[in-house]
């Protein structure tokens, strides 16, 4: 049978009056994949996610997202998952007890709390209050919020922002469990050092355009070199 891909796009383009802030990005996530969506700001990243949630009207460019169309996100949406800036979350609640205002928000069953802080790597720590947290745990319990719903995607926009490295490699390892349960994750950060261990494939973008996309291995080694430690400036 034809293997299809959860993301399927060509040609993705968003144009604000006369600039052009993607340019023609294809977008293939095979299931269960983890793909890396790397530049630095302002190159498009979260547009691009914008673009796959419905958020923001594509320019151009055509495809399907969980084998609808892309025109239509009402169609997959509730199969998707999404970080997109640090969610907002009660200071002085448990990370317990903010999962369970969230899932009774999205009507999602609220069985499934204690298997998703365990995912997270919030396990022992689910009793404690929001503000006592990590910058990495409190990104890792916006995940768990997006999981609630069981989502077949999951699109994570810099989770990795600003978290210092052990908090990093947090993140790391969840996003790898995330995956292993066969979910599709694609993941942004400014930094490709930060997600080079952890992508199948990276998408390196910039100024809105595609500059390579593949494995990371597959990428010539001095050119890899300068996009991981001067980015591609
Ligand atoms: P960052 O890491 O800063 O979030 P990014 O790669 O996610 O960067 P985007 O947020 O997608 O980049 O922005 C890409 C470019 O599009 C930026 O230059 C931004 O100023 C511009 N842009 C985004 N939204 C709009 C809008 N609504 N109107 C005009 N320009 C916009």
């Amino acid at each position: 049978a034809e293997r299809v891909d959860v993301v399927a796009v060509t040609g993705l383009t968003k144009r604000y009056g006369r600039r052009t802030v993607v340019d023609g990005v294809d977008l293939h996530l095979a299931r269960g994949s983890i793909t890396g969506l790397i530049g630095p700001n302002g190159a498009g990243k979260t547009t691009i996610m914008a673009m796959l949630l419905g958020l923001v009207r594509p320019t151009s460019g055509r495809g399907t997202v969980l084998g609808h169309d892309l025109s239509r996100p009402g169609d997959y949406l509730s199969r998707v998952g999404a970080l997109i800036e640090g969610p907002a979350f009660f200071g002085n609640l448990s990370g317990r007890d903010n999962l369970h205002y969230f899932a009774r928000l999205g009507g999602h069953n609220r069985g499934v709390i204690p298997e998703v802080l365990e995912l997270v790597g919030l396990q022992g720590r689910e009793g404690d209050p929001y503000r006592s947290y990590s910058l990495g745990m409190k990104q890792r319990l916006g995940i768990g919020a997006a999981l609630l719903g069981d989502p077949e995607l999951v699109v994570l926009d810099e989770p990795t922002n600003g978290v210092d490295p052990a908090g990093m490699r947090d993140i790391r390892a969840m996003v790898r469990r995330i995956a292993a349960q066969g979910r599709t994750v694609l993941i942004s950060s400014h930094l490709l050092a930060e997600l080079e261990h952890v992508c199948d494939r990276v998408v390196v973008l910039d100024q809105g355009g595609l500059r390579y996309s593949g494995a990371l291995q597959d990428l010539p080694g001095s050119r890899a070199e300068v996009i991981l430690l001067r980015g591609l400036d």
